[in-house]
């Protein structure tokens, strides 16, 4: 397996002239995500985010190497997937350099956007997206709920969990969320009903973004399969809990899952996240090993993240009262019992295609302890112990108004911290 390799781009002592990038706490030098943004009135354009501005790569492609610059001119992050992961590592390296370098100021500075003044877009134009499950605490949780016995199903440890999802409702952050109608049967109602979702929910999850992708028929081997990941966004995979516990049976999530999703616009690269690469942690004594198609040594030995993931609730009336969001849980995100790359080989094992800018969920990261759980399903236990905002209010499930918004840092010793932006939304009334 090739994993991107640490270089002079993540050392900690490198600045940048764009004087809020330094100290920056989601986007230093050593980050430079990818997205697309529009300037006030404009079209689409790629940029990477520095400090609390964003460069126009299509501004400056005559500074980049040549391989990249048709893909820099577009108006989505597809092109620049599809090249091969060591033109992502020069296109990183010309990045780092011209935002560095003084020397370079004045021919790129005029290309800088202050992130206020524009609009941020999907990165990519999304083919398919997929759901996976690898939370474990996660499906413990939820299954305790279902089956205080037996929560886990006997084929977790063996398959990565998924199902297809829904691409067109994938939103970047910021968009509204519509509160979804839907059938919905009380437990001992006789028929169900047709309203609007009393147990609307959100689940904190990583979004995958696939670089190049393979061809039907074909396979991703797990010893290749971190080569096809471009990066990670933030996912916020919002959840209908009363229709999905209606319609699951017997094929999966449908309605209570696609009616939006919520990611966060910045594409942070598998390069960025090359200092944070962890060991997967060891499975709990007795459990099976990976079958031999999802297991490579390199990948338990550097396939986890070290990042801290953070979910925050404010109110309308905590708004209103000027008061700031309630954090609602916060844990790492080495809570997966399957890699990224566990998690792309075997979506592809059975010779399905992806494609360049298709979209994986890992499925809600919940850590061991109430506070670090992903969702508020487990946070008040399917709504029987509900919680309290500074303003008095309760909540089990969310309430129109509410917004929710997840954050992420990833960090190292001796390097600097990186962070995702944000992935927030908030709730809309259903419509009449
Ligand atoms: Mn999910």
């Amino acid at each position: 397996m090739t994993l991107p390799r640490i270089d002079h781009t993540h050392e900690p002592s490198l600045t940048s002239w764009v004087a809020s990038a330094n100290g920056h706490a989601d986007f230093p030098i050593q980050n430079l995500p990818l997205g697309v943004f529009s300037p006030q009135g404009a079209q689409p354009r790629i940029g990477v985010a520095i400090g609390d501005s964003v460069l126009d790569l299509a501004a400056i492609a005559s500074l980049l190497p040549e391989a990249m610059q048709p893909a820099a001119g577009q108006s989505s992050l597809n092109a620049l997937f599809a090249l091969p992961p060591e033109d992502r590592t020069l296109l990183r390296r010309r990045l780092s350099q011209l935002l560095s370098d003084e020397a370079h100021r004045r021919d790129v500075e005029t290309a800088l956007h202050p992130l206020s003044e524009v609009t941020l877009h999907l990165p990519a134009r999304i083919g398919d997206y997929t759901d996976f499950y690898v939370g474990i605490h996660h499906a413990t949780n939820v299954g305790k709920l279902f089956r205080p016995d037996n929560p886990l199903l006997p084929n977790y440890k063996y398959v990565p969990i998924g199902y297809h999802g829904r691409a067109s409702s994938v939103r970047p952050s910021g968009e509204p969320v519509v509160r979804p109608r839907g059938q919905r049967k009380a437990p001992n109602a006789d028929v169900p009903v047709f309203e609007p979702s009393a147990r609307l929910d959100y689940e904190l999850e990583l979004g995958i973004w696939v670089a190049q992708g393979n061809a039907l028929g074909t396979t991703i081997p797990i010893g290749e399969a971190s080569e096809h990941i471009a990066g990670l966004s933030l996912l916020n995979d919002w959840s209908a809990r009363d229709l999905q516990a209606w319609e699951y049976q017997p094929l999966g999530p449908f309605l209570a899952k696609n009616f939006h999703t919520t990611i966060s616009p910045w594409v942070v690269t598998a390069e960025a996240l090359a200092p944070y690469r962890i060991a997967q942690p060891a499975r709990p004594e007795g459990d099976p090993a990976p079958l031999p198609y999802l297991l490579d040594a390199q990948d338990q030995a550097q396939g986890a993240l070290s990042l801290t993931l953070s979910v925050w609730l404010s109110s309308a009336k905590m708004r209103e009262e000027g008061r700031a969001p309630l954090r609602l849980s916060q844990g790492p995100a080495s809570n997966m019992y399957w890699t990224l790359a566990q998690i792309v080989a075997h979506h592809a094992s059975g010779g399905c295609n992806l494609n360049p800018g298709d979209l994986l969920g890992t499925g809600t990261i919940s850590g061991p302890t109430p506070d670090s759980y992903g969702s508020l399903l487990e946070i008040t236990e399917g709504g029987k112990n509900p919680f309290t905002l500074p303003t008095g209010e309760t909540r089990s499930f969310l309430q129109d108004g509410d917004e929710i918004s997840i954050t992420a840092s990833a960090h190292a010793p001796g390097r600097a911290s990186i962070g995702f932006g944000e992935c927030r939304a908030v709730i809309l009334a259903t419509p009449a």
